[in-house]
């Protein structure tokens, strides 16, 4: 993991919020600016990358004694579901054989060289994003989803204090399903409530990272494994998503003892070599 630039860590109080969507968007939206990106599933029992990526059924293979990530749309993905000889397999264990997968997934994948690795976190405040965050080599921040309603925002106030605990710094937190446009009028509704995110972050002095407004097509391309962000680029969330991550990187490079993430060509005006036109030029 040393080999790894960022680490990113996204959580939610609870499930169902869009994290792992959040998760997919925001690596595939880095991949697309060039940088070189993994995703690592850490949901053990509800793995969701496969799905999001149309992988379901893929199995990662072995080099030695390290497992191969499997790439799609650029991106080194890593999942339990590419651990299981079938799609509808139910990974059943606990405590320590739970905490093997975990560490077989964070300590034993051939990553290679990584600007940016983006980990989606079981939901919640209990054992299993304990041991993520705390099995992780020093991760740079997390970013905390929720949606608008109180009994979002309530988990999420628990999500902050759990950062505060294990001094996992809060990169921002970020309002999903946030207000829905009517295709027919354009009147924006109010689904699930408004500003729960905004006011929490508001309230714990944490960075708001803007407002995720739902779009039905979000959840199309995730079943179908494409880029909801190359194929709807111009509706509002996907401006609302790119604005986020913008927010993320900026919040990033203000981490105290982090130097931004330079380019491995030795060029100043770029951070990313796989973007790099001197590196291309090189090559
Ligand atoms: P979690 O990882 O928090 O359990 P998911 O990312 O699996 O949540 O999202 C739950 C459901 O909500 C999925 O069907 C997903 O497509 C949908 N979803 C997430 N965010 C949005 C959004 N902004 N607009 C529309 N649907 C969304």
């Amino acid at each position: 993991m040393s080999a790894i630039k960022h680490k990113i860590v996204v959580l939610s109080g609870k499930g169902g919020v869009g994290k792992s969507t959040v998760s997919a968007n925001l690596a595939m939206s880095l991949a697309a600016k060039g940088f070189s990106v993994g995703l690592l599933d850490a949901d053990i029992h509800g793995p969701s990358v496969p799905t999001l990526f149309n992988l379901v059924g893929q199995t990662a293979t072995q080099t030695n004694d390290a497992i191969n990530p499997v790439t799609a749309n650029g991106i080194k993905l890593m999942s339990a579901g590419f651990m299981i000889a079938h799609p509808d397999q139910a990974i059943i264990v606990r405590g320590p054989a739970k905490n093997g997968i975990l560490e077989q997934m964070l300590g034993q994948v051939n990553w290679g060289r990584l600007d940016y690795l983006i980990i989606d976190c079981p939901p919640g405040t209990g054992d299993e994003p304990l041991s993520v965050c705390q099995l992780i080599n020093s991760p740079d921040g997390g970013v905390v989803v929720t949606t608008p309603q109180e009994i979002a925002a309530a988990d999420v106030r628990k999500s902050i204090q759990f950062c505060r605990k294990l001094n996992l710094p809060i990169l921002g937190i970020l309002e999903n399903m946030s207000g829905f446009v009517c295709p027919k009028c354009g009147e924006e509704v109010h689904l699930f409530g408004k500003d729960g995110g905004r006011k929490t972050a508001e309230k714990f002095n944490e960075a708001f990272l803007g407002r995720i407004p739902i779009d039905p097509a979000i959840g199309l391309c995730g079943d179908e494994g494409r880029s909801f962000l190359e194929h709807h680029g111009e509706s509002a969330t996907a401006v609302a998503f790119e604005k986020a991550v913008e927010q993320i990187d900026t919040a990033l490079q203000l981490l105290p003892g982090k130097e931004p993430a330079t380019c491995d060509s030795g060029c100043s005006s770029c951070s990313s070599s796989s973007s790099c036109p001197t590196a291309k030029q090189e090559a």
